[in-house]
């Protein structure tokens, strides 16, 4: 195994991401040296190098809170890997899922996620969606959504998707999307009703992914 075109800094470290391969969620940044970086293509796990006990280490060997590395990537000029990973339990050691559940205010401070996430569009949505399921605070459409049930939620699909076909057909391109993120969004309302994550269903798609059109339509 060549790890020399790494660029190493002087303590023999390079930065690693650790990213949520099915939701894009960044999960934690640490330092890997080259043993760490070996210890992850070999074994599928993620491994880091601990700049404060100056150790190398396997992310979960005591709590259980492991990272499942899929695959390793490098950047432009070699200082920065991200890992993609499927993690098992919280990756912060405070017990929250990500190490970034904090972000800076307009002026610099330190403040609470309150629920939201820095990740992509769609699980930023399903994360404003469970706060709103969880809160009792004033009403809103999602939460009359929620409260009203299946058979309410299953209308609005089955008409946003009318719309959305409909507009594939004679509508703009600027109509097919607005209608498609409604058909997402009602979408995802039922998954949160049935508490069945973004993550579930992405890791559906991904599983077909690596299939053949052909080899899918025979298993289903
Ligand atoms: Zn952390």
């Amino acid at each position: 195994m060549s790890l020399d075109a790494l660029k190493f800094d002087d303590q023999g470290l390079v930065a690693v991401i650790a990213q949520d391969a099915e939701t894009g969620e960044l999960r934690m940044m640490a330092y890997a040296n080259e043993e760490a970086i070996r210890r992850t293509l070999e074994s599928g796990w993620a491994h880091f190098y601990s700049r404060s006990r100056k150790q190398l280490w396997k992310k979960g060997e005591t709590s259980g809170n492991t990272l499942a590395v899929r695959s390793v990537w490098v950047d432009c000029d070699g200082d920065t890997l991200i890992y993609t990973v499927d993690p098992t339990g919280p990756s912060c050691h405070t017990g929250a899922d990500t190490c970034f559940f904090r972000r800076l205010d307009s002026d610099g401070n330190w403040v609470d996620a309150d629920g939201q996430v820095a990740g992509p569009t769609l699980l930023r949505l399903e994360r404003t969606l469970q706060t709103r399921k969880a809160s009792n605070a004033g009403q809103s459409y999602t939460k009359a959504l929620l409260d009203a049930g299946p058979t309410k939620i299953d209308a609005k699909l089955r008409e946003e998707a009318a719309e959305l076909g409909q507009a594939l057909i004679d509508e703009s391109d600027e109509r097919v999307a607005a209608e498609a993120g409604d058909l997402t969004y009602h979408m995802l309302v039922g998954l949160v009703l049935r508490e069945i994550s973004l993550r579930d269903v992405l890791t559906e798609l991904s599983r077909r992914f690596g299939r053949s059109g052909h080899d899918e339509r025979n298993s289903r």
